[in-house]
């Protein structure tokens, strides 16, 4: 790795300012995806406050509104998987690098590899549900009744609580990862020893899962950070409130 010109120093030195910078973007942008989730969070809050009093016309727009964000948050996950991947992969080349083109093909990129919009389906759906369990408390969502939808709890976007290979809860995990095909939740080591073990085929661990796990398949997206962080302050909550109660209790 020897280098002979002070053109190779240079490089080097480019390098690490381009990762600090992608590094600096995408934290930024991660922290606007958080604040695009609470929003839809809150307008959900509002809407069913709204489906209460009968202003129908209130909940749709704000169901408009939900959509135009979740679409932008879209946006902003394939803006920080391109970030991240050219922080990772730029090597600077004695031509100055067209970042425009750069960033456009590893959008396309990051495009290609999630189906349409999938990720942030589940939040449009709580949205729905919220509102229709107003008047229908109880009831399927229409249409849920001749689909063959698996649903996990309304709250919770993660598939798996657990890794199924080190058994620590997902929320306690230094470095998780998820498959994108199946979207189950690993402790990245774990995993990776696992998919270069001969004996197991590379199939999903968790039980029932038949999907075969591909290296390249299986990461850390930028939604799950956010999603682990949710579950996180939701527990912290439920347990603050648990708290306050045996306090007040104990004053009383
Ligand atoms: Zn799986």
């Amino acid at each position: 790795m020897a280098s002979t010109s002070g053109a190779g120093a240079g490089s080097g030195v480019a390098t690490g300012r381009i990762r600090s910078q992608t590094s600096a973007l995408y934290s930024d942008n991660q922290s606007l995806i958080r604040e695009i989730r609470k929003a839809v969070a809150t307008m959900k809050d509002i809407a069913v406050s709204f489906e209460r009093d009968e202003r129908t016309e209130m909940v749709k727009d704000l169901e408009a509104g939900v959509i135009q964000l979740l679409a932008a948050s879209d946006e902003c996950m394939h803006l920080s998987e391109a970030i991240q991947s050219i922080g990772d992969e730029l090597e600077p080349g004695p031509e100055p690098t067209n970042f425009k083109r750069k960033f456009d093909e590893e959008i396309a990129k990051s495009k290609a590899r999630s189906s349409s919009n999938a990720q942030n389906q589940p939040l449009l759906r709580q949205f729905r549900e919220a509102i229709w369990h107003v008047h229908h408390a109880g009831q399927p969502l229409p249409g849920d009744e001749q689909e063959d939808i698996v649903m996990t709890s309304t709250q919770c976007n993660l598939l798996n609580m657990t890794c199924p290979l080190s058994g620590k809860p997902v929320t306690e995990l230094a470095d998780p990862v998820r498959s994108m095909d199946c979207k189950h939740i690993y402790d990245k080591k774990a995993i990776m020893q696992y998919m270069k073990s001969k004996n197991t085929r590379g199939q999903c661990p968790v039980a029932g899962c038949p999907k075969i796990l591909k290296a390249q398949r299986v990461l850390c997206d930028p939604f799950l950070l956010i999603e682990i962080d949710e579950v996180r302050s939701m527990s912290k909550q439920n347990a603050d409130a648990i708290e306050d109660f045996t306090t007040f209790d104990e004053e009383d």
